[in-house]
């Protein structure tokens, strides 16, 4: 159901929940940007037992006993931080609703996700009374063909995809994200901050979200300015 850790996430300390990735009926806030450049779908084509256990979690987040048994999880396994949706997103309201459900019941958990179904009213309903607890960290995923959504609750931060150089985030983001082939080249100055396992910085040792915590950490949910992660040059 929940895995711990990967490349991004780091060791055992962030438990990753994932579904299938990169259709409308699982993604129906997705923007032509980030189908094209989804991680996960990716991740879907060359790893086909993580697609199959992906599927999984979309029966298992069907069933009515879904919220029982994600919470029952989350105790056996005393996880800590939740990344809900390393794939897929909230897929309508009926899903978020289990979700929020699940982030009452445990309390002492930390969950945070990034998502696109904000653009769907009727799940950003939902995602917003999510944002509003404390032990909830919700970020609205934007690129250049969402634009930044209007009336942004004070919880929610905002994330940027950028594709291109002259992809400049609008003001008031908070975070930006950078496909691949422009993660090895320097950030120019003057930005939003860049997640720092993107921002073609060399570090001594791979940026992992454990260490980060930008994303989720209490002591580091401000707005600027990102830790100082140590740098080799
Ligand atoms: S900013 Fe930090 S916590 Fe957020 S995605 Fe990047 S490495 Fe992970």
């Amino acid at each position: 159901m929940l895995t711990p850790g990967n490349r991004k996430l780091g060791g055992r300390r962030i438990w990753g929940f994932a579904l299938p990735s990169g259709t409308p009926d699982v993604c129906p806030g997705m923007s032509a940007t980030c189908r094209a450049h989804c991680y996960a779908a990716a991740v879907e084509r060359y790893r086909p037992t993580a697609a199959a256990a992906y599927r999984r979690n979309r029966t298992r987040a069907r069933r009515r006993d879904f919220v029982v048994r994600v919470r029952a999880f989350l105790i056996a396994h005393a996880v800590a931080v939740v990344r809900v949706h390393t794939g897929g997103d909230f897929y309508s309201p009926g899903y978020a609703r289990k979700w929020l459900r699940v982030m009452r019941r445990a309390p002492r958990v930390t969950f945070y996700f990034y998502t696109r179904s904000w653009r769907v009213p009727a799940i950003r309903a939902v995602i917003e009374q999510m944002a509003a607890l404390p032990n909830c960290v919700a970020w609205y995923s934007c690129d250049r063909d969402t634009g930044v959504p209007p009336g942004v609750p004070a919880r929610v931060r905002l994330a940027w995809l950028a594709t291109s150089d002259d992809d400049v985030p609008p003001a008031g983001l908070d975070l930006v994200f950078r496909i691949r082939r422009l993660r090895h080249r320097p950030v120019a100055p003057g930005g939003p901050p860049v997640c720092p396992s993107e921002d073609g910085v060399t570090r001594n040792r791979p940026v992992t979200c454990d260490r980060c915590g930008v994303c989720w950490h209490p002591a580091r949910l401000r707005r600027f300015p990102l830790p100082v992660i140590e740098s080799t040059r």
